[in-house]
């Protein structure tokens, strides 16, 4: 008696357990933008990044790719953004969504591709965030005042967009709010594309298990962390996208096999060129005309281009970038080996010129420390940037201290020198681990009194 009135009752619990686990909603956050302004946005940064990258012109390749990215766009419900695919011959394993539907494939990720679903499970990944508007989404919230300003404006609908976006900082260098997502919106995209390449007869597991190759690949400081870098691990990805396969109807997925287009694709991409180094965005190019010239000091060496010059020590190496604008300066025993693997400055001055999204000095040396910060958490603030003049120009000295990567369990101090000028930003990275200091902070401040800019 007791028995059967108990039995009803857990039926009822396991019932509403069940009910209770809900598969997640997908929709668009909070937007400034109309799905028109994504799509104008898109397309003039589509022009932009044409000119820096390298497009492929392979017709077998292009159609490969497209017929993919078709089928996914054919697999949307509803209404969908206008989806164009093109093949970028980067060795880097990645692939970019610019809002409102431009999509670019590297070649490094078809390369790397064990299978078609892995490619769908990405380009997938990508259009969630151009169908989420993610890139947007988070461009509104961190501009909430200037946006509605400018479109009150009707800034946006005269001219071009990305001018006005470049004045708020909005750009597509690196860290740009519209290119490096949340792991929210990270999450969301594993989701989206999961449940399009489903629809498109897509393994999703595929999705998941490239994700797993990528992740086993990081950190030995190859090409596969690319991707990582724009798209940040929101853990778990892979029990996320299994989680979400339970809500799908069971159905037969295409054969995971390499397939002879796959493997054609493949053979096309070994034979192309080394892709050709274009300026990345933000990058100066280096200019024509002589040399800067400075006074050197007794024991010093000069180091310059056409942009500026720059006193160091004799003793020094200087290792100049092929962009004709950046270098390295170097103490005999200062450059050292990188978690990766790559070189480290230790002891030694690192120079550059950008063109920033702002002409104010606080804006741009914000936008600077924090992307030099947020690819080293260890370093922190050291300290208020104090205000400078350097050969007449307005900068900033900003300290940091971090890990030293020359002394073991030593920390390290850096000043980061930052000087607005009519063609540009300027900014030397000084680094010294602690021991050094105070033999290399004179040194230093005396390397900034000899900077010397074009006219
Ligand atoms: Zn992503």
């Amino acid at each position: 008696m007791q028995i059967r009135r108990i039995i009803p009752q857990l039926v009822l619990t396991a019932g509403f357990l069940f009910a209770a686990e809900k598969q997640r909603v997908l929709k668009p956050g909070w937007n400034l933008f109309s799905p028109d302004q994504d799509i104008k946005m898109g397309q003039e940064y589509a022009q932009q990044i044409e000119t820096q990258t390298q497009v492929i012109n392979d017709p077998a390749l292009n159609a490969y790719v497209n017929r993919i990215g078709q089928r996914l766009v054919n697999a949307i419900e509803g209404q969908k953004f206008p989806f164009t695919f093109k093949v970028v011959n980067d060795p880097s394993i990645n692939a970019f969504a610019l809002p409102g539907g431009p999509m670019y494939v590297h070649t490094g990720l078809i390369a790397a591709a064990d299978n078609e679903a892995q490619i769908a499970g990405v380009l997938g990944h990508e259009m969630g965030h151009v169908m989420l508007r993610h890139g947007t989404n988070q461009a509104s919230k961190a501009n909430l005042i200037q946006i509605p300003a400018m479109i009150a404006g009707g800034l946006f609908d005269k001219g071009g967009m990305i001018g006005s976006l470049a004045q708020m900082g909005i750009g597509l260098g690196a860290n740009s709010v519209l290119m490096k997502f949340s792991r929210t919106a990270e999450t969301d995209a594993d989701l989206f594309g999961a449940r399009l390449v489903h629809n498109a007869g897509y393994n999703p597991v595929e999705l998941a298990r490239f994700f797993e190759k990528l992740e086993a690949e990081t950190g030995k400081g190859s090409a596969m962390t690319q991707f990582f870098s724009d798209h940040p691990n929101p853990g778990n990805r892979i029990t996320t996208i299994q989680s979400d396969m339970k809500f799908y109807k069971a159905k037969p997925y295409e054969t995971s096999a390499l397939t002879p287009e796959l493997t054609q694709a493949k053979a096309t991409i070994k034979k192309l060129p080394a892709p050709v180094k274009k300026p990345a965005a933000g990058a100066v190019q280096a200019p024509t005309g002589p040399a800067v010239s400075t006074t050197v000091p007794n024991g010093f060496k000069q180091h310059q281009n056409a942009l500026y010059a720059i006193a160091y020590p004799g003793d020094w190496n200087a290792k100049p970038g092929q962009d004709g604008v950046s270098a390295s300066l170097t103490a005999a025993d200062g450059v050292v080996k990188g978690a990766n693997g790559q070189d480290d400055i230790g002891h030694g001055i690192l120079l550059n010129f950008v063109k920033p999204n702002s002409n104010d000095i606080n804006t741009s040396t914000d936008e600077l420390i924090k992307g030099i910060t947020q690819g080293d958490p260890n370093l922190k603030p050291y300290g208020a940037a104090q205000n400078v003049k350097i050969d007449n120009y307005v900068g900033k000295l900003t300290a940091l201290q971090g890990q030293s990567g020359m002394r073991k369990g030593e920390k390290e101090n850096i000043y980061v020198l930052t000087v607005m000028h009519t063609k540009g930003m300027f900014y030397g990275i000084f680094v010294a681990p602690e021991s050094r200091w105070q033999v290399a902070e004179p040194e230093y401040q005396q390397m900034m009194q000899t900077l010397r800019f074009s006219r």
